[in-house]
C-alpha cells in the first residue's frame, strides 16, 4: 500500500463558481511536493478537501493508500496538517498546547510525553516547551504547529502557505526545516505556496492556476535553464 498522497480527477465548486477542475497528481512516499499557485488558484480549496473540511463526489483522494471518502478515519490518522491561520492557544505553554492535541488523538501519559519531546526536538524547540506561546516569535510558533502536526506520527504532512506573515529569516528556517524532515525521515510533504523561493530544485512541482493543474514534474526539469520565477510567469501569466 502506498504511503504517499494521491489526488485523482478532483473538482469543486462554490455554487456556480468553479474553484477546482479535474485536478490530478501523485506525491510519492518521502517526496516534497510544492503546490505553487497565485492567489485564487484553488490551493486552500484543495487543502479543505484534503483535510475533509469540504467533501466532493467529483474525484478521489488517497492518503497513504486510504480513500478519504470511504475510510476517512484511517486517511486522517495518517495525515498531519498545518493550516494557514495560526491555531495555537497563546495563553498555554508550548507543552500544554501539544498535550491538548495528543489527548485528542487518545495519547496520554509517558507515551504522549515521549512523542511530544521527540516532535519538539525535531523542530529544535524542545528548550522552549515551558514557555507560553504568546512569548514566542512567529517563526517559533509555526515550528510549534509543525511539531504538533507530527505527534501522532503521520506519514503525510500538509502545510497551507505556512510562511505567511513571517519575516525572511523565519521563512527560510521553516522552509529548510520541513525539507530536512522530508529528506531525513521519509515524510511525504505537500507544501502550498505562492512564493517561488520556497521551492527547491529537488522538489516535485505542481503548478495550479485558476483551479487547473498547469504543470507538474521535477522542479529542475520543468524550469530548465530559466529561473523558477520566469517559468512561473510563463506558465500562469502572473509574476511571482
Ligand atoms: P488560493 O488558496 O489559491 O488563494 P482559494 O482556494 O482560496 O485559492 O480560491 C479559489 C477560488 O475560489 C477563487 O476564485 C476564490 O475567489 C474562490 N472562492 C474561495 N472561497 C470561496 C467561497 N467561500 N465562496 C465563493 N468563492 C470562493
Amino acid at each position: 500500500m502506498s504511503t504517499g498522497l494521491s489526488v485523482t480527477s478532483l473538482s469543486y465548486s462554490y455554487g456556480t463558481k468553479r474553484a477546482l477542475s479535474d485536478v490530478s497528481f501523485d506525491v510519492a512516499p518521502g517526496r516534497f511536493a510544492a503546490l505553487l499557485g497565485p492567489n485564487g488558484a484553488g490551493k486552500s480549496t484543495l487543502f479543505s478537501l484534503l483535510t475533509r473540511l469540504f467533501t466532493t463526489r467529483d474525484g478521489t483522494i488517497r492518503i497513504a493508500g486510504f480513500d478519504m471518502a470511504k475510510t476517512p478515519r484511517q486517511a486522517l490518522q495518517k495525515m498531519g496538517v498545518v493550516f494557514q491561520s495560526p491555531t495555537l492557544d497563546l495563553d498555554l505553554t508550548i507543552r500544554q498546547n501539544l498535550n491538548y492535541f495528543a489527548a485528542l488523538h487518545g495519547l496520554s501519559g509517558r507515551d504522549a510525553r515521549a512523542r511530544i519531546d521527540h516532535a519538539l526536538e525535531r523542530l529544535q524547540i524542545l528548550d522552549r516547551a515551558h514557555e507560553k506561546a504568546r512569548n514566542l516569535n512567529g517563526g517559533h510558533r509555526r515550528r510549534t504547529e509543525i511539531a504538533r502536526a507530527l505527534i501522532h506520527a503521520p506519514s503525510v504532512l500538509l502545510l497551507d502557505e505556512p510562511t505567511v506573515g513571517l519575516d525572511a529569516a523565519a521563512r527560510q528556517s521553516i522552509t529548510d526545516h520541513v525539507h530536512r524532515l522530508c529528506a531525513e525521515e521519509g515524510l511525504t510533504v505537500l507544501w502550498a505556496t505562492h512564493l517561488t523561493d520556497e521551492v527547491f530544485d529537488t522538489d516535485q512541482l505542481v503548478v495550479l492556476h485558476q483551479g487547473r493543474i498547469r504543470a507538474q514534474g521535477d522542479c529542475a526539469a520543468l524550469r530548465g535553464d530559466a529561473p523558477l520565477k520566469d517559468y512561473f510567469l510563463a506558465t500562469t501569466g502572473i509574476p511571482a
